[in-house]
């Protein structure tokens, strides 16, 4: 049995899966947010919690927002704050009396989704989470691509490729250059501009309305010329942004994940966009929506431990 954990800045949701990845059983928690010893708490009460309805000991292994630094073996880069230079590894496997397995919540989208999501089977997949942030994880031969820094796939923090040719427009270059601030520090980050906050900044740029992500696509969908055009250039930068993605991996499938998911015209006019950008005469790589969806967290996270 695979138990894997999402440990999310609101809540913590545990799913334990069968051998064949079917799903035993399910639970879920409100975080103890600020307070390290109580999210330490909550995780290894979901897992015994698993366990005992299961009537069966798993593997553990526990997906969040950030990384565990190689060096220190330090929580870094995390958004749920209070874990920020805890050794979150260390003290869930003493809690649990056993290893555990950490990834960032973009890779192991990317890992549910390469194992027996959208992409199983396919050599070599990048999982992109478009949502309130913009995270990706790299899995090939179904494993993930980790390195020495813990940052594989964290193109989020890139800056947003120019288009080609330059564009003419001096309009779109004032607001592509220097660009959006990103709570990174930087400016213009391809984060600032593909994230959910992204495109409701960039619909409020060019037409002084406000709208949620979700919102302008249901606009664009009714007709609505503003949120058509705004769409647009939306899928316009991410055809930029994910053709340098290919350019460097030459993936057989790129996942998305997260609320920005949801907008089917992506599928479609985003890989019809991308070839300007890709050094190739053809691009075969396929853009697909998730299978497992919300779920991915938790699965990939369990699936940290393949053997
Ligand atoms: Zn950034």
């Amino acid at each position: 049995m695979r138990i894997g954990v999402d440990l999310g800045g609101t809540k913590i949701e545990a799913v334990a899966l069968g051998s064949g990845g079917e799903v035993l059983t399910r639970q879920r928690v409100p975080t103890p947010t600020q307070n390290y010893a109580g999210t330490v708490a909550a995780v290894a009460g979901l897992v015994r919690g698993l366990e005992d309805q299961a009537r069966s000991r798993g593997s553990v292994g526990v997906g969040l927002p950030g990384a565990e630094s190689p060096a220190t073996g330090l929580i870094k880069n995390a958004n749920s704050t209070w874990l920020i230079g805890k050794p979150l590894r260390e003290d869930l496997s003493k809690a649990l009396d056993r290893p555990v397995r950490l990834a960032n919540d973009a890779d192991c989208f990317a890992l549910s989704e390469a194992t027996d999501g959208a992409a199983a089977g396919m050599g070599t997949v990048f999982g992109v989470i478009l949502g309130t942030g913009v995270g990706g994880g790299v899995v090939v031969g179904g494993r993930l691509v980790t390195g020495p820094n813990a940052i594989a796939g964290e193109w989020g923090h890139n800056p947003l490729p120019p288009t080609v040719p330059p564009p003419g427009g001096a309009a779109e270059d004032a607001i592509e250059r220097p660009g959006p601030h990103c709570y990174c520090g930087r400016q213009g980050c391809i984060e600032a501009f593909l994230s959910g906050p992204g495109l409701t900044l960039d619909f409020r740029t060019h037409t002084g309305r406000t709208a949620a992500a979700a919102e302008i696509a249901m606009l664009a969908e009714g007709g609505d010329p503003e949120a058509d055009a705004c769409l647009g250039r939306y899928e316009e930068r991410l055809a930029r942004a994910l053709a340098t993605v290919i350019n460097l991996l030459d993936p057989h499938a790129i996942v998305l994940g997260g609320g920005m998911s949801n907008v089917a015209r992506l599928y479609d006019n985003v890989p019809r966009l991308w070839s300007r950008f890709v050094f190739s005469d053809t691009v075969v790589t396929r853009l697909l929506p998730p299978r497992h969806g919300d779920s991915s967290g938790v699965r990939g996270a369990a699936w940290l431990w393949p053997e």
